[in-house]
């Protein structure tokens, strides 16, 4: 993977807002915020996408992800919010190093905009989704 501007963060040669820092993780203010307590949540492993991350910066990443949703919260005093994980240009990822976004939502016109637009499933679709799902997590679990 190439180096990033996470990567030059993480490495402490570009300055953030430092929010949270343990061994595998560190949490930043996002610099473009959505909303005000915009924060970011990236663990210090190179990985570009969440699937090619591996189970010990997962697991970092999700014992202190509620604990920094709780202090973006206290900060900013707003209970409703996001949390954003981008992978891939197509799905708007622009920095290719792996992060949440926790985005504030104090209200219906500010913070994430969402288009839902639900395609419906098929019984038998899903049987065969499962059927594929579960095979690809015996070959790579
Ligand atoms: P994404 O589209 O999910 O890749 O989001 C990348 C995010 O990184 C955007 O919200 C940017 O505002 C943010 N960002 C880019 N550079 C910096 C930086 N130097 N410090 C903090 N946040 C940054």
């Amino acid at each position: 993977m190439t180096d990033t501007i996470f990567s030059k963060i993480i490495a402490g040669q570009i300055p953030c807002h430092k929010v949270y820092e343990d061994d595998r993780v560190l949490a930043f203010l996002d610099i473009n915020p959505l909303t005000r307590g915009h924060t970011l949540v990236v663990p210090k492993e190179p990985a570009a996408t969440l699937g090619e991350l591996s189970d010990e910066s997962a697991a970092a990443l999700g014992r202190v992800l509620p604990r920094i949703c709780r202090a973006v919260i206290a900060a900013t005093g707003v209970t409703e919010y996001n949390v954003l994980e981008n992978n891939g240009p197509g799905a708007h990822q622009a920095v290719f190093h792996v992060h949440f976004h926790i985005i504030p939502r104090p209200n219906a016109s500010e913070g994430l905009g969402l288009k839902w637009s639900p395609v419906g499933l098929e019984k038998s679709d899903a049987a065969e989704l499962v059927k594929l799902m579960t095979t690809a997590l015996q070959k790579t679990p």
